[in-house]
């Protein structure tokens, strides 16, 4: 049984005469801890008709390169086998998404899809919903606590949120079990196989400008990686998840990006491990990750300077004309060409692996507003870098964790130079923390 607060009408009205009830995944591609999968079978059982599950490629995803489709194709693949042996199809078509499913909804009786936090998505979902004859129930399967039951209002901070989200928690980290169909739909509709991601990746028509990264995608590559974390980070993940040098944090984030991996999923998994690090992993995987989409959701221009708190912009442009002893253009900072060896070792790794340390993409944000001739500019270039280079990247955590560099849901600091009132990073904190220099020689 799925939660109330999990679902809303995109447009109402009954289900209609068709073949079959109709998912569109988009943002929870996954078949394990899928609230939107088991409520279409659900559906699909109750009418007596098959399921079709239905994801629409694009090639031209904004900002999607070589890295993210490579990652997304190998989730896509474990998707079509993990349905093919619960007795559902799976069809792949390439188009602009909501296209595609608008033509597979001609024969649907019910379409219903997930949910996703930011804009581009959100758009596709509200033109299907004006173009649809059927019904469209969105099924929220990637927060644990469904956003507008969080809060419903635009939070300041984790300290205002956190109670929030506590008082609501355990009411929705119970388990969701898979739920049979009793009509089989395999080889009701064709789709593009995906058995061989590496080779649909050859086949597609996308900016090659950056490779696969080093982590390997799909949810049976997130379960491995949830398993080994439970078992051997959890219990040091408060000590060890703020050294880049160790494999302390859980290195979970591209699986949760791409609905590889359910939340609810992993914290279950932890609490049963009852680990040390839970706490603080709950912290992370909850509280701060739905206090991204709590941004994404309520501030309409979350991926934009201007929509930075008014206090940010205004101590910043107080302090826009200080003296900048090092500028770097978008060109030297994408070539890890810095005087600073932390933050040239930070950007290679970014730019050869797909990924940077939590710890070390605080201090890479705050040097660029540092090191750019404005913070608009300061803010255009991390978006750049960011989405262009993280595999996790392009996520409702991206604007959150680019906004924070800037000021947004931290609080104002001792004034300084550049900064004004905003939090600065130096230096001598990461070699505090951990081996710096070891990092740097590592990644140089
Ligand atoms: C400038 C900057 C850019 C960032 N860009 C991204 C991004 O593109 N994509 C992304 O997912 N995260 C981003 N973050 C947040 C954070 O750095 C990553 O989520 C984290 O490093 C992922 O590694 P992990 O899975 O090992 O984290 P863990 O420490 O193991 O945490 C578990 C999960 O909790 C969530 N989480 C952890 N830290 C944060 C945080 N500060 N805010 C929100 N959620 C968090 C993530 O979903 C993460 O997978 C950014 C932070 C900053 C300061």
């Amino acid at each position: 049984m799925i939660q109330q607060e999990r679902l809303q009408i995109l447009k109402e009205g009954q289900p209609g005469k068709g073949d079959y009830v109709l998912y569109w995944m988009q943002a929870s591609v996954r078949t394990r801890f899928n609230h939107a999968l088991e409520y279409a079978a659900e559906q699909a059982n109750d009418l007596g008709l098959p399921l079709i599950v239905a994801f629409g490629l694009t090639p031209g995803y904004p900002e999607a390169n070589e890295r993210s489709y490579a990652f997304l194709l190998e989730g896509l693949r474990d998707v079509q086998r993990n349905l093919k042996e619960r007795g559902i199809v799976f069809v792949l078509r390439l188009g602009h998404p909501p296209e595609v499913i608008l033509a597979l909804a001609t024969r649907a009786s019910l379409v219903v899809t997930d949910r996703a936090y930011l804009q581009p998505s959100r758009s596709w979902r509200t033109w299907l919903a004006e173009r649809l004859d059927v019904p469209l129930i969105q099924v929220e399967s990637d927060a644990v606590v469904p956003i507008e039951t969080a809060s419903g209002k635009l939070e300041w901070a984790a300290r205002t949120i956190r109670p929030k989200i506590h008082k609501r928690m355990d009411g929705f980290l119970v388990p969701l079990e898979p739920c049979p169909v009793k009509v089989n739909s395999l080889g009701l509709i064709a789709g593009v196989d995906v058995s061989d991601p590496a080779e649909v990746l050859k086949t597609l028509d996308i900016d090659r400008s950056v490779p696969p990264g080093e982590e390997r995608g799909g949810e049976d590559a997130a379960q491995a990686r949830l398993s080994a974390f439970v078992k051997d980070g959890l219990n040091h993940y408060d000590e060890r998840r703020n050294n880049p040098l160790v494999d302390g944090a859980s290195r979970l984030s591209a699986y949760l990006h791409y609905g590889h991996l359910s939340p609810i999923d992993a914290i279950l998994q932890a609490r049963e491990a009852g680990a040390a690090g839970l706490d603080a992993f709950t912290e992370e995987l909850v509280v701060r990750r739905e206090l991204s989409f709590n941004l994404c959701f309520y501030n309409p221009r979350y991926a934009d300077y201007d929509g930075l708190p008014e206090w940010c912009r205004k101590t910043l442009a107080e302090h826009q004309d200080d003296k900048r002893e090092h500028l770097y253009t978008r060109a030297e900072l994408e070539a890890a060409r810095t005087h600073d060896p932390y933050w040239n070792a930070a950007q290679n790794q970014m730019v050869r692996t797909g990924r940077m340390h939590n710890y070390l993409r605080m201090y890479w944000g705050k040097k660029v507003l540092e090191w750019s001739a404005t913070p608009q500019e300061a803010y255009a270039v991390l978006v750049q870098l960011n989405n262009k280079y993280e595999t996790d990247g392009r996520n409702a955590n991206s604007y959150a964790g680019i906004n924070w560099v800037f000021g947004n849901h931290d609080r104002p600091w001792a004034r300084r130079p550049i900064f004004g009132t905003v939090r600065y990073m130096a230096a001598s904190g990461l070699k505090r923390k951990f081996d710096a220099d070891a990092y740097a020689k590592k990644w140089a």
